[in-house]
């Protein structure tokens, strides 16, 4: 938290305004839409909430196809299933662990073929780092096909000059406890489309049609976020570029004390700069131990570090799932998902707190 969380909670309760809406909720949306740089935004319930909306606006249904990027958290293609369409898996690329350009293209060499266009493609800005969108928008474009980006992971982030949650037709955020600006739960669509905003709008408040009484013609959702929540988050967001600052010091610092290691820290492309949301890296192959073993040694010292995402296409529950490959032999990221490390990240981490996790994980790598 940052200080001013309670102070627009308290204006919520002098004004007895705590739920439905209001104006920390109207306010969010604004500052949101300014600080991304994009004309409208919706705030909901969490960023999975947000593509499943975005899905139902493109028309996606039972026995549709929708591209999905494959290394990301179960909150990206979820929505797909609550759909009942079938989500196409697209592996990362060495550069960036984003969306691959190549594999993009052969899962549409493959619809085509087949005639089973998406409907969508979702693109994922992973682990706070934008994708390359000068590769894949023209992909898309030429096939017709809408882009949702995910930028659940990247509020801050920026591609040539641009924010991310700018790149998709439309974008979602997540306000999760676990990402860089946290409303306790939460999430936003933003898009250039008000047409697209105006619709979500109506399903995320039970589709309630302008009447006095409560009229229904289409099937709604109780999507929307609280006036408490956007209090939280109006505070987080005039935070968040320092938060930003800390997290990429946190980077740099570990990037620094571990390169005597056999480590090496996630690629940062020039093309952007992230918001450093986790710090994730990877031990070099044939080395003899495993991220495991990391994870374990440092278990025995109270410090949390997780592998990364498990790709979607290893996933029991999307077994029959088509998933498209960058290259030839190992999937992208599949061989991340074995080497990769994430290390403790948190905004608010101290000097001493990092200078533990360095020193521990010199031992143990020394013990191995
Ligand atoms: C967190 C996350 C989501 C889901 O957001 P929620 O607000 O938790 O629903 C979706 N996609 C990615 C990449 C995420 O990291």
């Amino acid at each position: 938290m940052s200080g001013n969380e309670m102070k627009y909670i308290q204006e919520a309760f002098d004004t007895n305004w705590i739920a439905p809406l209001g104006t920390n909720v109207d306010k969010f949306e604004e500052e949101i839409c300014e600080y991304v740089g994009v004309n409208h935004a919706l705030a909901l319930s969490s960023g999975t909430a947000g593509i499943h909306l975005a899905l139902k606006y493109y028309g996606v249904g039972p026995g549709d196809y929708v591209f999905c990027s494959d290394l990301t958290f179960a909150g990206s293609c979820n929505p797909i299933m609550y759909q009942y369409a079938n989500p196409v898996f697209i592996d990362s690329e060495p550069n960036t662990w984003n969306m691959s350009p190549i594999a993009l293209e052969k899962a549409f060499e493959w619809a085509k073929s087949e005639n089973k266009m998406p409907k969508a493609v979702i693109i994922v800005d992973l682990y706070g780092q934008s994708a390359d969108y000068d590769q894949l928008l023209p992909i898309c474009k030429k096939y017709g096909v809408p882009v949702i980006e995910d930028a659940a992971e990247a509020l801050g982030a920026t591609y040539k000059g641009k924010k991310c949650g700018t790149f998709g037709d439309i974008s979602i955020f997540s306000f999760n406890g676990n990402k860089i600006i946290t409303t306790s739960g939460g999430g936003m669509v933003v898009s250039n489309d008000e047409s697209a905003i105006n619709k979500m709008r109506f399903w995320s408040t039970q589709s309630r049609e302008a009447a006095r009484h409560y009229e229904h013609k289409e099937v709604g959702y109780n999507y929307r976020m609280s006036n408490i929540c956007a209090g939280i988050g109006r505070a987080q967001l005039q935070t968040l570029d320092k938060f930003i600052d800390n997290r990429r010091y946190i980077f740099e610092q570990y990037k620094l004390k571990l390169s005597t290691l056999p480590l090496l820290s996630m690629p940062i492309n020039e093309f952007g700069v992230p918001n450093y949301w986790l710090s994730v890296f990877t031990i070099d192959e044939g080395i003899g131990y495993t991220p495991e073993d990391i994870i374990k040694g440092l278990e025995t010292k109270n410090i949390e570090s997780r592998p990364l995402w498990k790709p979607m296409h290893k996933q029991k529950l999307f077994s029959d799932n088509l998933f498209f490959c960058h290259g030839e032999v190992e999937a992208i990221g599949d061989h991340l998902f074995r080497y990769g490390l994430c290390l403790p990240s948190g905004s608010s981490m101290n000097e001493s707190q990092q200078t533990l996790i360095v020193k521990t994980i010199h031992e143990i790598i020394h013990s191995l």
